[in-house]
């Protein structure tokens, strides 16, 4: 700041030394050359400046025109020309800049102009307007008489009133502009203006009163107010994008303005030089004190509007903070809400949401069916790889779900392998398309790491208000239809609730509860039902078949309780108990009748992943010295085809031990040839469905030959089941099946009934 007033004085001086005491052409030459720099400078800095561009090029154009003027001075000069000041159209010339100055200082005045209380603003114009207007009278005009008037003294006014209005317009804007610091550029600019003006005035005085010399003080002064302009441009490119440092609300002229009595210091010089009247003076100080009286009531006024502007901005922030408090909070209750109806595993809906989802649906009386929905042995996968895949399993078929069925439905899952869907409506049509798709979707094999799995569903349908009244019935009518379609053993995947199913839950629940008490040893007996060779109607051995003769019950179907016990997991103990029985029971034919005799025994899927059982039938392969090619067991096509176990691997384990295997029921599943080669089977069983329709059905004639003849081809032996007429046996043994089995030649009996009939003889 003091270097700047520095630079600023010594230039002044320069200036006045240079204009007043060289020799004219040099002086002329030297302000013109000192023109161009400025232009040059200001036109230079604009380049940098981003706000009110155009205002500095007005000052480029009233340096530049005063260079012009400047310069047709010089060259009337230097051709001898009679030099008169009173030359119109330099006159005109000359006037140019001070419009420019005019443009510029409105500009900004404009540009202010929002951020002034408007009040406050107008008496400060007022105050500003009178003291200029007073002081200007006062040395200009008291004397002045308009009978007098020239083109000269015309533009002379004009001038004056270009002036007076730039004058006023600078000094309202320092004025008004209070509380803030005004940028350096900004401040220069209003120096620079003022500077002119007061070069202007003391030009204009000196004319009026012929007291005129050229490239005197007011020559100095107005190089000076260019020199000004060029620094303020050069302030203006380094501070290029504000003019304020207005971040408040509060208006520019806010509070009490300590510069106004300022404005004493120059009516007090004029008034001691005797260049304005003591009236004029007092004048001044009235306004001077009306305008502070004003102003304290204007200023009031604004604090009060100010305060009531931030209170009400305080109001908003707190009314802001709150609602944002309230979403915050809305949110997080969302996400407890949220948490609180989602299975943490699989992202679905959960049990809970699912209850009251039912609730809510049967209080607005929708229609709709709920579908549960069970993994098919899904156990072994948790058992085998862990819980750990058979959560991932279970994360990819809730994935599945989540994207291929409609988001019309809500998925949940209700229990570990357990899912349960509500859908809208209770039309059959839509639901077996609902089962079908889930049968595709599980269809593809699951995929996870080096593992895959193949799983399979079994789903149940119960309607609302069609099949039950209340949400627990609806729940429990599902679970039934469900439970049903898991043990149908067609390739349908769904059941649809009927009042008849409950019969048939309630007759398999007792039997599970049967089972549960069951004591093997004694309850269970094994019946053995012969085999021959086709061709010479030999025995070649039997198959063992367990029969469960309950005390109170009677006798109970091994295919009724057989699948109850592989669902419970019983299936083991029997299985235990029926190989033990069986293998002693052969042990005992062999030493009696005949070792060559072979027993086939029927094996659950599930055994398959115990170690245990190995080790088992090897001890009693040992104990009963046992050649183990005289067992046989049979798997039928469909566990084969099903378990994700890895059947080549047991099969092996079986076969390491020296035991055949065969294939149960083939030709009812799947009849895929490739897996008779993968897992080394030796025999298989045709199934009896098959048998029973040879006769009538030439297709079937025409399937079991080919049976036949594959099995030849892989040399496996074929056993052709459920043979109950001789026609049967004459078909078969002309196709050339090699051992049969069947009532015709022999019903399942118990070993003693057994031993008298087929081995004794
Ligand atoms: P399976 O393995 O297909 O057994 C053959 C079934 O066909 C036996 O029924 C047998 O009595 C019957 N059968 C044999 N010849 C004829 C015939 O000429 N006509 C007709 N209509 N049927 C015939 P069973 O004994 O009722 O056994 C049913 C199923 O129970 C068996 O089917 C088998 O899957 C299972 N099972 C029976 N005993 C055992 C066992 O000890 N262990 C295991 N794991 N399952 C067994
Ligand atoms: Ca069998």
């Amino acid at each position: 700041m003091r270097k700047n007033l520095v630079i600023s004085l010594t230039a002044l001086l320069l200036m006045t030394f240079i204009t007043s005491y060289l020799n004219m052409a040099v002086v002329d030459v030297v302000s013109l050359l000192f023109l161009s720099v400025v232009v040059y400078t200001v036109h230079y800095n604009t380049k940098e400046i981003k706000v009110l561009k155009g205002n500095w090029q007005l000052l480029i154009g009233a340096a530049f025109i005063w260079l012009v003027a400047d310069g047709a001075w010089l060259v009337y000069e230097s051709l001898g020309f009679f030099m008169s000041e009173d030359n119109l159209y330099l006159s005109l010339l000359y006037a140019i800049p001070n419009v420019l100055l005019l443009i510029s200082s409105l500009w900004y005045f404009y540009f202010s102009k929002d951020k002034w209380s408007k009040r406050q603003l107008t008496i400060e114009f007022t105050a500003v307007t009178l003291i200029i207007g007073i002081i200007v009278y006062a040395l200009f005009l008291v004397e002045f008489d308009i009978r007098y008037m020239s083109l000269n003294t015309l533009v002379n006014m004009f001038y004056l009133i270009t002036d007076v209005v730039i004058l006023v317009l600078v000094m309202t804007m320092i004025i008004s502009s209070r509380y803030i610091k005004v940028k350096l550029a900004i401040r220069h600019l209003y120096y620079a203006f003022i500077v002119y003006v007061i070069a202007d005035f003391i030009y204009l005085w000196q004319r009026i009163n012929d007291a005129f010399t050229s490239n005197a003080l007011s020559d100095a002064l107005f190089l000076f107010a260019f020199f000004t302009i060029a620094i303020a441009s050069h302030h203006a490119s380094k501070e290029p994008n504000e003019y304020f440092d207005y971040k408040d609300k509060l208006p520019l002229n806010y509070g009490r303005s300590k510069i106004l009595w300022l404005a004493l210091v120059a009516p007090i010089i004029l008034l001691v030089t005797g260049s304005i009247e003591i009236i004029h003076f007092s004048m001044i100080l009235l306004v001077l004190v009306i305008y502070q009286v004003t102003s304290h009531y204007v200023q009031l006024l604004m604090m009060t509007e100010v305060m009531y502007d931030k209170e009400h901005e305080m109001t908003l922030k707190l009314e802001e903070e709150i609602k944002e408090r309230t979403r915050e909070l809305l949110i997080s209750k969302e996400a407890l809400e949220k948490r609180a109806i989602t299975d943490s595993l699989t992202g679905l809906f959960n049990r809970d949401y699912f209850n009251q989802e039912l609730l809510d649906r049967i209080e607005r009386q929708d229609v709709f069916t709920v579908a549960y929905l069970d993994l098919d042995k899904f156990k072994i996968i948790n058992d085998l790889h862990g819980h750990h895949m058979g959560d991932r399993v279970l994360i990819h078929i809730a994935k599945l779900f989540g994207n291929h069925l409609s988001i019309d439905y809500e998925i949940c899952r209700i229990g570990g392998d357990e899912f349960a869907l509500i859908i809208p409506g209770d039309s059959a049509k839509v639901m077996t398309g609902v089962s079908q798709l889930i049968k595709e979707l599980l269809d593809k094999t699951i995929v996870i790491g080096k593992y895959s799995f193949q799983v399979e569903a079994s789903l149940g349908f119960a309607r609302y208000p069609k099949d039950a009244g209340t949400a627990s019935d609806l729940v429990k009518s599902a679970d039934i239809a469900m439970y049903h379609a898991k043990n149908e053993a067609s390739d349908v995947n769904h059941v649809f609730y009927t009042s008849r199913l409950v019969e048939g839950l309630e007759r398999r629940n007792h039997i599970e509860m049967l089972l549960s008490k069951a004591d093997f040893e004694n309850d269970f007996e094994l019946y053995y039902q012969p085999q021959f060779d086709a061709k010479s109607e030999k025995i070649t051995g039997m198959e063992a078949l367990i029969r469960w003769n309950h005390i109170e019950e009677g006798f109970i179907s091994p295919g009724e309780f057989i699948p109850i016990a592989e669902e419970t997991g019983l299936i083991l103990q029997i299985h235990d108990f029926v190989y033990k029985a069986a293998i002693k029971q052969l042990s005992r034919w062999h030493q009696l009748y005949n070792d060559s005799l072979v027993m086939c025994i029927n094996l659950p899927p599930m055994i398959l992943n115990s170690d245990q059982f190995y080790n088992d039938l090897e001890g009693c392969l040992n104990l009963y010295r046992m050649k183990p090619e005289r067992i046989e067991f049979e798997i039928t096509e469909h566990s084969a085809m099903n378990t994700s176990i890895m059947m080549a691997e047991t099969f092996k384990k079986l076969k390491d031990l020296g035991i055949s295997i065969a294939i149960d029921d083939f030709g009812t599943g799947y009849s895929s040839l490739s897996y008779l080669k993968r897992f080394d089977v030796e025999t298989l069983k045709i199934a009896k469905e098959l048998i029973f329709n040879i006769e009538e059905d030439e297709d079937v004639r025409l399937i079991v030959k080919a049976i036949i003849m594959m099995a030849d081809g892989l040399k496996l032996s074929t056993i052709a089941e459920g043979v109950e007429t001789k026609e049967q046996l004459i078909i078969l043994k002309s196709l050339g099946c090699d051992i049969i089995q069947g009532y015709y030649l022999g019903r399942p009996l118990d070993s003693e009934t057994f031993e008298n009939m087929f081995l004794k003889s």
